[in-house]
């Protein structure tokens, strides 16, 4: 079955997105991807076969508006690699979006290690 995935990644933690993302290409290529703009343009170069849609950058909106889609129950997982080393201006929407992976229990991946154990563990399909 076809998901709609969300891939969020802070500047620091773009590149384990990328490397996430080539590794398992053949798994997110049938899926649909929604991305904030600048990781949306590093999954794009990581993996050319996989469909993305993006929405704003993440301080400029992006985060919310994915939050928006996580509440009208349009996105079946996150993938979000934050940066815990780097202070943000858009703090705030950083919390509110991992917040609503919370409150509708969605799947929600916050490191490499943890978003490959839900392509091990077959929850993304094989
Ligand atoms: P970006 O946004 O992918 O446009 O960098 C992510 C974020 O900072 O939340």
């Amino acid at each position: 079955m076809a998901l709609t995935l969300a891939l969020v990644a802070h500047d620091q933690k773009k590149a384990d997105m990328a490397d996430w993302v080539a590794r398992n290409h053949q798994v997110l290529r049938r899926h649909t991807i929604i991305s904030t703009a600048t990781t949306g343009r590093i999954v794009a170069e990581a993996a050319v076969d996989i469909k993305i849609q993006t929405v704003k950058s993440g301080p400029w909106g992006g985060d919310q508006q994915i939050g928006a889609m996580i509440a009208e129950g349009r996105i079946d997982a996150l993938i979000f690699f934050p940066d815990p080393l780097t202070p943000m201006p858009h703090d705030v929407d950083v919390k509110a979006l991992l917040r609503l992976a919370l409150v509708y229990d969605i799947p929600c991946a916050c490191n490499p290690s943890t978003a490959d154990l839900l392509v091990k563990a077959g929850l993304l399909g094989n």
